[in-house]
């Protein structure tokens, strides 16, 4: 199977911003973008984008799950980086309209059709190195993906990192590029030197979230995860989660953690650790790797109210339970 985002629809959908406006979205072909050498993203990393998947159901239906809250946040994506603002109602229309036209290409449960919308800043001006961008290309791609845990959920590895930080404190809750490449040189050399699959960046002690996932710890019948503030992306998988989990009858704890009250925690058994994200909805971690020593999370492997939060998200995503918080948005074809 292809990896994961490395398979494109032949076509996508764009809006320029120009002269204080939007034009009309077209459709286009996906495998190329004209920008002036000279275009602010290239430069000054004017850019933001999103993720959100559309899911087939049973009869053939497809259904674009909890879009408004992406909408929403590349909304304010784009206006913490100075971007010209999103115009909210056209996104909408654009992620409607580009699904709606490969929806018979939408892959079965466990796959998914994901949906990349990306907005950067065109303006050839390298002068602008303080200035924002005055235009704007935002475009949506599509990327059908199959199941992301073929071959099983197999507990990763994940280094404790005290030092260092995964992007600047307020660039946190910003979809943006430039904070992925921020983390790559750390999640390299822990991939090397630990064999870690991720690092859970925990700056000062305070345990925030991975390279690309949020992190979740349960606790028994407790779920604990940190409260939102500007130092990291408040995921949508997050919350729909904590809401999951809230009419579970569990009891969710948004609140800072530290690196010793996670450690003490992980070593009690029942104690389950997971990384959140619309790609992997949940994966479990099963070790912590600090001070190069290697501590296991419950019984080191996949545990059971991770597996369970799982599938009750994923029955909702494939219409095979209730959608009753009103997730879902159907598309007409
Ligand atoms: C996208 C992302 C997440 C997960 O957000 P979802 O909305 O659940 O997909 C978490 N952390 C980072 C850094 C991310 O980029």
């Amino acid at each position: 199977m292809a990896a994961f985002g490395t398979v494109f629809m032949p076509q996508m959908i764009q809006a320029h911003f120009t002269d204080n406006a939007w034009s009309e979205s077209s459709v286009v072909p996906s495998d190329k973008i004209e920008l002036h050498a000279g275009a602010h993203v290239l430069h000054y990393s004017s850019t933001c984008f999103e993720g959100l998947k559309a899911f087939r159901h049973e009869d053939g239906s497809v259904y674009i799950f909890r879009m408004d809250a992406n909408i929403a946040r590349m909304k304010q994506s784009s206006h913490l980086l100075s971007l010209p603002e999103v115009d909210g109602p056209m996104l909408e229309k654009m992620i409607i309209d580009i699904v709606r036209q490969y929806a018979d290409e939408t892959p079965l449960p466990p796959g998914s059709m994901y949906i990349r919308p990306t907005h950067i800043g065109t303006e050839a001006a390298i002068g602008k190195a303080a200035v924002p961008s005055l235009s704007s290309l935002l475009y949506v791609l599509l990327s059908p993906v199959g199941d992301y845990f073929a071959g099983g959920a197999t507990a990763l590895r994940v280094l404790l990192e005290e030092d260092g930080m995964r992007c600047a404190p307020h660039m946190g809750m910003i979809k943006s590029g430039g904070n992925y490449a921020s983390a790559l040189a750390p999640i390299t050399a822990a991939r090397i030197q630990h064999k870690a699959d991720q690092i859970l960046f925990c700056p000062g002690g305070d345990v925030q979230e991975t390279g690309a996932a949020n992190f979740i710890l349960i606790d028994g019948n407790e779920i604990i995860t940190k409260a939102l503030d500007s130092t990291f992306l408040h995921g949508v998988t997050r919350s729909s989660i904590l809401t999951i989990a809230k009419d579970l009858g569990m009891t969710v704890s948004e609140r800072n953690f530290t690196v010793t009250e996670l450690l003490e925690r992980a070593a009690k058994p029942g104690t389950e650790a997971a990384l959140s994200g619309t790609a992997a909805v949940l994966t479990p971690v099963g070790t912590f790797i600090h001070n190069d020593k290697e501590y296991k999370v419950g019984t080191g492997e996949a545990g059971p109210t991770t597996m369970r939060l799982r599938q009750v998200l994923n029955d909702i995503q494939w219409g095979k339970a209730q959608d009753k918080h009103g997730w879902l948005t159907k598309i007409d074809v």
